[in-house]
């Protein structure tokens, strides 16, 4: 049944609370405005897909891409990529579930690392994956 893998409102929106801050943070540390971002927040939030995608994202496809890379290019982009295809997995309603086996992450992985979209057997191939 649906209703049993579906997290609870209330600990979505911990962890949802728990991603906008940690987003805060590296858009902070990336050296964007904070500005900027506080108006593509109340702009975009009507509650569509898109309301948590990178602010640059309307720009058009070249400039998303470069931004993308730019953003590849250092852990705390990286990380912000995770954390902005985290939230939109709690629009999606699919938050907290392994994007890869589909298999319901540990709580503790999350209340550790929130942007974790791997469960920990997933995360473990893949790295292994990584080695070779
Ligand atoms: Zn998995």
């Amino acid at each position: 049944m649906e209703l049993e893998v579906q997290m609870e409102k209330t600990k979505l929106q911990k962890y949802e609370q728990k991603l906008l801050t940690i987003r805060k943070e590296l858009l902070h540390e990336l050296g964007y405005l904070e500005e900027a971002v506080l108006n593509h927040t109340t702009r975009e939030s009507s509650g569509d897909l898109s309301a948590y995608s990178f602010h640059m994202a309307d720009i058009g496809t070249d400039a998303m891409r470069r931004e993308t890379a730019f953003l590849l290019a250092s852990k705390e982009g990286r990380t912000l990529l995770d954390v902005n295809d985290a939230l939109s997995r709690i629009q999606k309603k699919t938050y907290g579930k392994c994007t890869d086996c589909g298999k319901v992450i540990n709580p503790k992985r999350l209340d550790a690392v929130p942007h974790a979209k791997l469960c920990i057997q997933c995360q473990s191939d893949e790295e292994k994956n990584q080695k070779q």
